[in-house]
C-alpha cells in the first residue's frame, strides 16, 4: 500500500478552500499555531514532530469536507488529554462549539474496548451516546484513529494487532455505518496488514506482479463498456479498479479459494446523469454480456441502511471472465465515497452539520438505550445492528421494509409496530403461510398474523433476529414478570403479617411500609413487592420493621410459653438451615444476599475463575451462568446480580467438567493421561474411550477440579504429552 501523503496546514487550507471558498480561515491558521504550541517537544513513536498527527487528522476532516470547528477539533484534539491546556482555554481561543466537540473526543479517548466484557459493553454504549449527541464527535475520532492506523508500523507488535483487533471490530464498521466507505476501506486493508500479514503481502504481490498485463485488461474492459453505451446514446464516465484488499480476502475466505482462482478482483464502475440513465446503461450491458444469475441488487429501489444507492451486476465480460459492474450516478457516487458527510455540504453561506435526517441508526440507539438497562444487552443489540446485512421486504401494501439478514416473520411485524408484534402468530409470505422461525429473503411480500389472545414469549427471542425486535420482547417479558413478582410479593408479605394481626393496607396506611422499603434504599412500597417476589429479600426480614414492638414480644412469649410456631414458617426455616450449609454457596458471594442458595447452571457449568452472571431464581435461589453464556444474556436484567468467586476459602471445594481429549491411538497412552491427572490432583469420576478409523483416539473424561487455574494446568499439561492432539472443555 501506498505511504499516505504527509498533510501540512496548506494542504489543509487548500482543501478546505476547495468547498468553502469565500470563507475567513484564519481561525484556522490559529489552531495550527495552538497545537503546535502546545504539543512543542512532543514526539510520536516514530520520532517525527506530534504536530504531524492532529495536522493529518485535521487533513481527513477536511477531505470529508466537515465545517471549520470539527477541522479546528482535528487540529486540537489530543491538547487537553496530553498537553497542559485547558477546556476553559480552547473555549476562550475557539469558542464553545469546539470546546465541546474537544471534550467529547477526549472523553471517548478514555474509552478502550480491550476491557472485560462487562466493561466494554458499558463503553459501547458511552461511545454511542457521544454519537448521538454530535456525530462530529465521532468523526474526529474516525480521522484520529485512521492517522494511528497508517502509523501503525512504529509501534510494537503486540499493540500493533490489539489496535488493529480493535479497528477492525469497532471502527471500520462503524465508518461503515456511516458511509464513508474510503475510511472504512484504508482501515480494512490495514487491519489486515496487521493481523493477516501472510496473507496481506501475497495479494499484494499477486496484484503487483502481472500489473501491466492486469491495467490493459482494465484499460480494454472500460474501453468496450464505453463504446457500447455510446452506441445506444447513454453519456457515461466508465473507471475499474481492483477491489480492496480485505474484500478479496474476505471472498476468499467465504468462497473457500485461493487467489489465483479469482476473477473478480476487479470491479468497473459506471457513473451517469441520472437514474433513468443508470437503468438504460444496465439494459445495454445485459443486453451485451451474460449476466451471472443471482448477482444483480437494485440499491437505487431499496437504498442500504446507511442511504448507499446504485446497480450491481455481474455479467460474463469481453474476455469470458466474470466482470462486477457497479452503475450510480454522480450523487449517489459522492454519498457512496463520504456516506453521512455528504449530506452536510456547506450551501447558502452555512454548514448544515447538526441535521438529523440521515442518521436515523444514531436516534434508534438512543431508543434502545431507554429500553435496555443492562450493558451486555445494549452491547448485543448494537452488534447485531452494525454488523448485519440487510433483507428488504413488503408489506401487503407494498411498502418497503429493511431487515437484517436472517430476520424472521416476527421481526417484520416488529418492523410494523411493537403491537402487531406482540400479538403475532404467524405470516403470509407471498400467499404461504409460514411458521414464525421462517426466514425472509429480499423481496418477500408478508402478511402478518395477528391474534388478540397471544402475547410474547421467551422463545422468541432465540426466532427474532433484529435488534428492535428483541428489544421489544425482552421490554415485554420484564414487565410482564415485574407484575408477577409484585403479585407474588403482595401475597407472601400479606401471610407473613397475618399471624400477628396486621395486613398490607394498615402497612401501608400507617407509613410503616415505606420506611421498610426505604430502609433497603428503595424508592416505593412497590419495589419492595417486586423485590420480595423474585426473592430478593426475606418477608420474614420485614416483620421487625412493620409490627409494633409490644405485638412481637407478646408473639415471642406465646412461642417459649410451647406454642407451636406457624408450620409453614417452620418447615421453611429447616430446609433453608439445611441448604445454608451448602458447598456452592460457601464458592459464591451474592452482593447484598448473604443467605441464599447457588445454583450452577448445567448449560454451561461455570468454574471458579470463569467470568460469571447470577441470577434469581424464586423458591430456587440464585442461577450462576457464564457471563457470556447465551441464556444469561436472554434473562430478564431484572433478576441479575452481582455474584462472585470466592477465591480465597480454605477448602477448596470441586467442580465437575467434562473434557474431550484427541489423542493417537496409542498402548499405554491413557494411563499417561491419567496419571498426570491424578498427578495434579483431579479425581476422574467417569471415563469414556472410543477409537476412529484414521489410528485417533476420542476419551470423554468427567473429572473434578477446583478452579479454572487448576483446568487450565490439566489441559496444558497433558497437551504436553507425546500423542495427544487436544485437550477441550465442554459446556455441557
Ligand atoms: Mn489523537
Amino acid at each position: 500500500m501506498a505511504k499516505y501523503k504527509e498533510a501540512n496546514l496548506q494542504t489543509v487550507i487548500d482543501t478546505i478552500r476547495s468547498y468553502y471558498p469565500e470563507g475567513n480561515l484564519d481561525i484556522v491558521r490559529k489552531a495550527h499555531q495552538f497545537a503546535e504550541k502546545a504539543h512543542e517537544g512532543q514526539m510520536r513513536s516514530s520520532g517525527d514532530p506530534y504536530i504531524i498527527h492532529p495536522t493529518d487528522v485535521a487533513q481527513t476532516l477536511a477531505e470529508l469536507h466537515l465545517d471549520l470547528p470539527s477541522v479546528i477539533t482535528g487540529f486540537l484534539h489530543d491538547t487537553v488529554e496530553d498537553t497542559g491546556v485547558t477546556l476553559e482555554v480552547v473555549e476562550k481561543e475557539f469558542g464553545k462549539d469546539v470546546s465541546e466537540l474537544v471534550d467529547g473526543v477526549t472523553k471517548l479517548n478514555k474509552i478502550t474496548f480491550r476491557t472485560s466484557e462487562e466493561k466494554q459493553a458499558e463503553n459501547f454504549r458511552k461511545m454511542f451516546m457521544a454519537m448521538a449527541k454530535d456525530i462530529r464527535v465521532i468523526l474526529v475520532k474516525l480521522a484520529d484513529r485512521l492517522n494511528n492506523m497508517r502509523t501503525l508500523e512504529h509501534m510494537p507488535n503486540h499493540k500493533q494487532r490489539a489496535t488493529a483487533q480493535e479497528t477492525l471490530d469497532i471502527y471500520a464498521p462503524i465508518a461503515n455505518r456511516l458511509g464513508i466507505s474510503w475510511i472504512k476501506i484504508e482501515l480494512e486493508d490495514l487491519c489486515l496488514r496487521y493481523l493477516h500479514p501472510d496473507i496481506y503481502y501475497r495479494l499484494a504481490q499477486t496484484i503487483s506482479k502481472k500489473k501491466r498485463e492486469r491495467e490493459s485488461y482494465i484499460e480494454t474492459v472500460c474501453h468496450i463498456l464505453e463504446e457500447k453505451l455510446k452506441e445506444y446514446e447513454v453519456q457515461a464516465n466508465v473507471t475499474g479498479r481492483a477491489k480492496h484488499f480485505y474484500s478479496i480476502y474476505k471472498k476468499m475466505e467465504r468462497r473457500q479459494v485461493e487467489l489465483d482462482d479469482m476473477f473478480d478482483i476487479f470491479a468497473f464502475r459506471i457513473i451517469v446523469d441520472n437514474i433513468t440513465e443508470c437503468y438504460k446503461a444496465l439494459g445495454v450491458i445485459h443486453a451485451t454480456y451474460k449476466p451471472v444469475p443471482g448477482r444483480f441488487k437494485d440499491y437505487i429501489a431499496m437504498p442500504k441502511a446507511n442511504n448507499y444507492q446504485s446497480l450491481h451486476t455481474t455479467v460474463i465480460g469481453p474476455s469470458g471472465e466474470r466482470v462486477e459492474i457497479q452503475i450510480r450516478t454522480q450523487e449517489m457516487h459522492s454519498v457512496a465515497e463520504q456516506g453521512i458527510a455528504a449530506h452536510w455540504r456547506y450551501k447558502e453561506g452555512k454548514f448544515d452539520m447538526r441535521s438529523r435526517d440521515n442518521v436515523d441508526w444514531v436516534n434508534r440507539l438512543l431508543e434502545w438505550n431507554k429500553d435496555l438497562k443492562d450493558p451486555n444487552e445494549f452491547l448485543e443489540t448494537v452488534k447485531i445492528d452494525l454488523f448485519a446485512e440487510d433483507v428488504f421486504v413488503f408489506t401487503p401494501k407494498g411498502e418497503v421494509k429493511e431487515l437484517s439478514h436472517g430476520a424472521t416473520p416476527l421481526d417484520f411485524a416488529y418492523a410494523v409496530h411493537t403491537d402487531v408484534g406482540n400479538r403475532c402468530v404467524g405470516a403470509k409470505v407471498n400467499g404461504q403461510i409460514v411458521p414464525l422461525k421462517h426466514r425472509l429473503k429480499s423481496g418477500d411480500t408478508i402478511e402478518v398474523i395477528t391474534s388478540p389472545s397471544q402475547t410474547p414469549s421467551k422463545d422468541w427471542l432465540k426466532i427474532a433476529k433484529s435488534s428492535r425486535a428483541k428489544a421489544k420482547i425482552r421490554a415485554f417479558i420484564k414487565t410482564q414478570e415485574r407484575v408477577r413478582a409484585l403479585e407474588i410479593g403482595r401475597e407472601l408479605l400479606d401471610k407473613a403479617l397475618r399471624p400477628y394481626d396486621r395486613s398490607i393496607s394498615k402497612v401501608e396506611k400507617s407509613g410503616d411500609l415505606l420506611k421498610a422499603a426505604q430502609d433497603r434504599g428503595l424508592r416505593t412500597a412497590e419495589e419492595l413487592f417486586v423485590g420480595l417476589g423474585y426473592g430478593r429479600y426475606h418477608e420474614e426480614h420485614l416483620i421487625p420493621l412493620l409490627v409494633p414492638k409490644e405485638i412481637l414480644e407478646k408473639k415471642a412469649k406465646e412461642a417459649s410459653d410451647g406454642t407451636p410456631p406457624a408450620e409453614d414458617s417452620f418447615l421453611k426455616k429447616v430446609f433453608k438451615s439445611a441448604t445454608r450449609r451448602s458447598e456452592s454457596r460457601n464458592a459464591i458471594s451474592v452482593a447484598g444476599l448473604d443467605d441464599v442458595l447457588i445454583r450452577f447452571a448445567k448449560c454451561c457449568n461455570p468454574l471458579p475463575g470463569d467470568s460469571i452472571a447470577g441470577f434469581i431464581t424464586r423458591g430456587r435461589g440464585v442461577t450462576v451462568h457464564l457471563a457470556n453464556c447465551p441464556k444469561a444474556i436472554d434473562s430478564d436484567g431484572d433478576r441479575k446480580v452481582d455474584v462472585r468467586w470466592n477465591l480465597s476459602q480454605k477448602t477448596p471445594f470441586k467442580r465437575q467438567v467434562r473434557i474431550r481429549i484427541l489423542s493417537m491411538d496409542e498402548p499405554g497412552l491413557l494411563a499417561i493421561m491419567s496419571q498426570a491427572m491424578s498427578a495434579l490432583g483431579v479425581n476422574i469420576t467417569s471415563a469414556n474411550i472410543r477409537t476412529t478409523k484414521d489410528k485417533k483416539a476420542v476419551a470423554l473424561f468427567d473429572v473434578e477440579v477446583n478452579d479454572l487455574a487448576h483446568l487450565q494446568k490439566m489441559t496444558s499439561t497433558l497437551e504436553g504429552k507425546k500423542g495427544v492432539i487436544s485437550v477441550e472443555r465442554l459446556r455441557s
